[in-house]
């Protein structure tokens, strides 16, 4: 047998070896899935698979790329090249730019991003005089995209009565018009978005049987990681290519779903036997990531979960240290445990900064993590935050870049048309929009026959247009003959945006021309590399289109000696030797918007299980007992994820306070059915060596208790039940602003009925309910 099949247990053996037809890998966290997916790759190509018939989809990037690393190792480089292998996104971006004009579009179509898709939208709302207040840009495009990831085209949405209702119901009866005009003008620029890439995919498959039956012919094999994951719009691409052969192998753990919120269905797993004839379904159990405590604790959590497969993972792994558990007043604090605690172990254990990750629930955790971390010296780097290519400067040149490929992309004309400075003003830029739309056509389209139209513009307005126009088509000339580094290189100095910036001395600006620089490495980089692979033909759209689907996962600079900072969702799949979890407190983590039904609550449980099984060596949890949020400082609890883990397996750095401030018992209300005694635990008794960090100042906590009141808390919901009475008018964190109806029961079980704005009635046990009497 293959050196590379001995790497494999008995269990991973069996599907990597698979023949034919259908099969799913199911199996709990750090079982080798990812390696399973990997090998049976490099094994079909050994087999004689011809690597051009396989599609491998994964979460990131960054994971395919790491995937074909491995392969290369194993078949030899020049035929891992010519797998395909990447994100349902970047894959299919690439088929579409073959196939995009039977969609009516052009094959160098714009891919807008995240930003251009709000930008857009926000300018739609305003145009249309809508209430910015009441028609939140973020939120329209989140309804925006999640029915385009439930395939409702806009022609879908206006015949179907509930939708409409639901949106009339939430006071916002317009988003319908919104949807409809935000498609037109993406057409009309030439640009998909992030959603289009998988819905367009779709429609390209369904309308045209010639052009799915080439794909189904192409990729005979096809195989998806993390398949718990996927959307209904990826289900049914899946579905639709692997038709023909059956040859599909999905891997995944219910147990990891964690993307409910942006439309991922975990139903696709459940469901997968029946989808296929013959399915032949692998379990792994031995976990080769994890220490014994901490696979044991991690188990000790999920089974809490009503809705899972069933599955057992163990590991042949050492017990390992116990998962330590620490407690600070502030989140400062709590930046500055973590910082020293990385210290002192990189100094006793003499292990790199990238040997550490610190995993939170949102984003804006990172701060005082950060602060802490760069008092130490110690290099970090954040991931998911702002991408380097969403960096302000830097989009400003790529829009420029993208000008020159599609002029028809009202984002980027809009962005640079009069940025640097060149005398074309709002008004002139409102009359173009109001023209392109009378006329059909895009922004750009109306400024190459200024002349012609009567737009009401003087002389020099026109020809500031027309000498845009000239700029622009002359850097498409250019294209044509030079590279991509030689244009960009021309670009931002002919535009004067060099100029522009250098005039800026602040540190900002300076740093701003170090990113423009850093820009221009990449993309010389880039050329350097299709230089090598003969493939320069092209290179601009290429180079643009894998920029607008870098993650910032992508730009990871594997030398590069780092802690690793990133939230929870983005850690899917990777491993550290050592993980820190931090804010692990009730409302935080799970988060308060995840209280209110069980099946939200699950998710929030999962998203702890994939971060607890992230860690190798160690885990740290860590929580504070106040918090700044919002501005305000919140009292915080310790998150119940703790209390749920088995004791045996933690070590509390900080004893539990005393009294009835301990962990709250979950929360069990009438949606969540019988309430569960055994869960009222009031404390836990302190295990492990005596506590290495002294308690905390008492009359401090003290004093932080008695100042919650002025520290504007709400009102707390154990008391709110004496406040109330039929037709109070009150707001909770997560429906809004509603009145109540109907009061039932007494004491702890007293519940009330309420009729929110946004339409909706829920009873809520008021014990628990996160209400603020108006
Ligand atoms: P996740 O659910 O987190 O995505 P996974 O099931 O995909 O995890 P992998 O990432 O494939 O698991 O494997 C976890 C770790 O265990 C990796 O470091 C991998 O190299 C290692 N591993 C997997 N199988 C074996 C094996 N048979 N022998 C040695 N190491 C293994
Ligand atoms: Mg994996």
């Amino acid at each position: 047998m293959e050196q590379y099949i001995a790497e494999l247990n008995e269990a991973q053996k069996a599907p990597v070896l698979h023949k034919d037809g259908p099969l799913m890998v199911i199996a709990g966290a750090g079982s080798g899935k990812t390696r399973v997916l990997t090998y049976r790759i490099a094994y079909l190509m050994e087999q004689g698979v011809d690597p051009f018939h396989i599609l491998s989809l994964t979460f990131t990037n960054k994971a395919a790329r790491e995937m074909k690393h491995r392969i290369a190792q194993i078949v030899g480089a020049s035929e891992a090249k010519n797998l395909w292998m990447g994100t349902f996104h970047s894959i299919f971006a690439k088929i579409l730019r073959i196939e995009s004009d039977k969609l009516g579009y052009p094959s160098n179509f714009t891919i807008y991003d995240a930003q251009d898709s709000q930008r857009l939208i926000a300018a739609i709302i305003k145009e249309m005089g809508l209430d910015k207040d009441i028609y939140k840009y973020k939120q329209i495009q989140n309804r925006i995209s999640s029915f385009k990831n439930s395939l409702i085209t806009v022609r879908a949405y206006f015949n179907n009565s509930d939708l409409q209702e639901a949106d009339a119901m939430a006071k916002r009866p317009r988003i319908g018009e919104i949807y409809e005009e935000y498609c037109n003008r993406c057409f009309k620029s030439g640009a998909m978005d992030f959603d289009d890439l998988l819905l367009k995919t779709n429609e390209l498959l369904t309308r045209f049987p010639e052009v799915l039956a080439k794909y189904q012919e192409r990729f005979k094999y096809i195989l998806v990681d993390e398949y718990q994951d996927t959307n209904h719009s990826q289900y049914l691409i899946v579905r639709a290519l692997s038709d023909r052969y059956q040859n599909i192998c999905v891997v995944g753990d219910d147990s990891q779903s964690i993307y409910a919120f942006r439309g991922a269905n975990i139903n696709n797993i459940f469901n997968f036997q029946k989808d296929y004839d013959g399915v032949e379904v692998y379990r792994l159990e031995q976990n080769y990531r994890s220490s014994n405590n901490i696979v044991k604790a991690a188990n000790s959590v999920i089974e809490k979960n009503k809705s899972r497969l069933d599955k057992t993972v163990w590991t042949a792994n050492e017990d390992g240290p116990l998962i330590k558990v620490h407690r600070s007043v502030t989140d400062s604090e709590e930046g500055r445990f973590v910082a020293s605690s990385i210290f002192e172990s990189k100094m006793q254990r003499q292990l790199s900064n990238a040997d550490f990750a610190v995993l939170y629930r949102t984003n804006s955790q990172s701060r005082a993590i950060e602060d802490a971390l760069r008092k130490r010296d110690i290099p970090y780097r954040i991931y998911g935050g702002l991408s380097f290519y969403q960096r302000k400067e830097i989009k400003d040149v790529l829009a420029y870049l993208r000008l020159v490929i599609n002029p028809k992309d009202e984002e980027s004309l809009k962005r640079v048309i009069n940025y640097p400075a060149r005398g074309i003003g709002a008004t002139t830029i409102d009359k173009l929009i109001v023209a392109a739309k009378h006329y059909n056509r895009s922004i750009f389209e109306v400024m190459e026959h200024v002349r012609k139209i009567d737009l009401k513009l003087n002389n020099p307005t026109k020809q500031r247009l027309e000498d845009f126009v000239t700029m622009i088509r002359s850097f498409q000339v250019m294209n044509d003959s030079a590279n991509a580094f030689e244009l960009t290189d021309h670009i931002i100095k002919k535009t004067g945006l060099i100029r522009e910036m250098k005039k800026d001395g602040t540190p900002e600006g300076i740093a701003r021309l170090d990113n423009i620089e850093e820009l221009l490495n990449g993309i010389k980089d880039f050329v350097e590399g299709q230089k090598e692979i003969d493939e320069a033909t092209g290179a601009l759209t290429e180079f643009l289109e894998d920029v607008a689907l870098a993650t910032d996962l992508d730009n990871d600079n594997e030398d590069d000696d780092r802690v690793a900072l990133m939230t929870i969702h983005l850690a899917k799949g990777l491993e550290f030797p050592n993980v820190y979890i931090v804010g692990m407190e009730e409302d935080l983590f799970p988060s308060a918007l995840s209280l209110n039904t069980r099946s939200e609550l699950e998710e929030e449980r999962r998203l702890f299980y994939v971060a607890l099984t992230r860690a190798e060596k160690q885990a740290y949890l860590t929580y504070t007992q106040s918090r700044y949020r919002w501005g305000k400082l919140i009292d915080a609890e310790p998150s119940r994820f703790i209390e749920e883990i088995d004791d045996v397996f933690l070590e509390y750095l900080t004893p539990p306070l005393d009294s009835g401030y301990r962990f709250r018992p979950m929360v069990d209300s009438d949606i969540f059915g019988e309430v569960d005694k055994s869960k009222y635990r009031q404390t836990k008794p302190v295990s492990g060596t005596p506590p290495s960090v002294p308690r905390p100042n008492e009359e401090k906590l003290r004093k932080l208790r008695k100042l919650k009141p002025d520290l504007g808390q709400p009102v707390a919901s154990n008391n709110i039940a004496q406040n109330l009475s039929e037709g109070s008018k009150v707001a909770h964190t997560r429906f809004g602003r509603g009145c109540i109806i109907k009061l039932e029961g007494v004491g702890n079980d007293k519940k009330a009925e309420i009729k929110f704005d946004n339409g909706s009635v829920k009873k809520l046990l008021l014990r628990f309910a996160k209400l603020e009497v108006l």
